[in-house]
């Protein structure tokens, strides 16, 4: 699964894999049928069906390359919805049966609420058309089997789409104390770089390591040593704005990024949490301490140097006797 947060613009992991079976399937399947039709004499039908399938193909070969194309995603309704019109006037219930891959395979192939309107313009113009040409009893069934394949096929979209979501969130998120963990770490720091390099802001990191913790678990107990780290956690998290990122990297460490914060004032917050984390009342009769490291993003740095040099910052703040800051 493709742990980075969706874009928009940017196909789902979902959909990079359905767009291109879908593809396939139709290059197998509707293949014959264009042919047929062509042999039959049928060249409308048989052109419509082969530019279904060379639209499939691109709309496949933008979506793997990580960008939607709107022309191809686009024409894939009125394509579809042309061959649909012909094949039912020309064929009658033959026709029609080519509707029900067709409102599936929209969730397969755009993203997911332009499958919605896209399954809202088929039906529209699908089952007045059921009525127009086919006897009542038959076009009553096709309506009803139709709309329930489309509902279905809503439902079922809308199942794996949000537990994919929620399977992402649990993959970043640390469970213990809800804030993110090491997965996206990489990815948000490059991306951090990345915006400092279009508007030049400044960004800063505190590496924050939880002083004789150890002993915390060691005379309290590990679910005191968990409540302890659940309340930095929260700390933390109220602490920093809302385009700063707070991780648990592990154990009792943990790194935050804040957006345009040079030094100077990374340094300030780093104090300001260091005397928050002693001064709040975690451990009956005994102050939890911590010490931080203060690191700015220098120019040419990638995120592995920048955040070395946060540790090491960590570590001589360790050396100075702990339960301080050095930047
Ligand atoms: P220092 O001041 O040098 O950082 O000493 P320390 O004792 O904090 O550091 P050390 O790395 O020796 O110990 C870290 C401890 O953190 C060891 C481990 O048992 C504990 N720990 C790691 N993860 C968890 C956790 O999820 N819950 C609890 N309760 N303890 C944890
Ligand atoms: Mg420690
Ligand atoms: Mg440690």
């Amino acid at each position: 699964m493709n742990l980075e947060t969706e874009k928009p613009g940017h196909p789902s992991d979902f959909l990079r894999k359905s767009t291109m079976g879908v593809a396939v399937t139709a290059l197998i399947f509707l293949t014959p049928f264009a042919i047929n039709n062509f042999f039959q004499g049928r060249l409308i039908l048989g052109s419509g069906s082969l530019a279904i399938v060379f639209v499939l193909a691109a709309n496949a070969w933008s979506t793997s390359r990580g960008r939607y194309h709107p022309v191809f995603a686009l024409s894939i309704v009125p394509f579809t919805l042309f061959f649909l019109v012909i094949a039912f006037l020309k064929q009658g219930i033959i026709g029609a049966l080519w509707c029900y891959p067709a409102v599936i395979a929209f969730y397969f192939m755009v993203p997911e609420k332009m499958a919605r309107l896209s399954n809202a313009v088929i039906l529209c113009v699908a089952l007045p058309m059921a009525w127009f040409v086919l006897d009542f009893p038959l076009a009553a069934r096709v309506a009803a089997t139709l709309l329930a394949v489309s509902t279905f096929s809503a439902i079922f979209v809308r199942v794996i789409t949000s537990q994919q979501r929620q399977l992402r969130e649990q993959a970043v998120t640390d469970t213990l104390t809800g804030l993110s963990n090491r997965v996206l770490l990489g990815t948000s720091l490059e991306q951090a770089i990345e915006q400092h390099h279009r508007t030049n802001a400044v960004m800063t990191v505190v590496a924050l390591d939880l002083d004789h913790f150890k002993s915390v678990n060691d005379t309290f107990g590990h679910d005191a040593g968990d409540s302890v780290l659940q309340g930095v956690g929260d700390l933390l998290r109220k602490r920093v704005r809302r385009s700063d990122r707070v991780f648990r990297l592990g154990g009792e460490e943990f790194l935050v990024l804040l957006y345009g914060t040079d030094l100077e004032n990374g340094r300030l917050f780093a104090e300001e949490l260091r005397k928050a984390i002693e001064s709040q009342p975690i451990l009956p009769g005994q102050a939890v301490t911590a010490s931080l490291g203060v690191a700015t993003l220098r120019a040419g740095e990638d995120w592995n140097a920048w955040m070395k040099r946060s540790d090491e910052n960590l570590y001589r703040a360790k050396e100075s006797g702990r339960n301080c800051v050095i930047a």
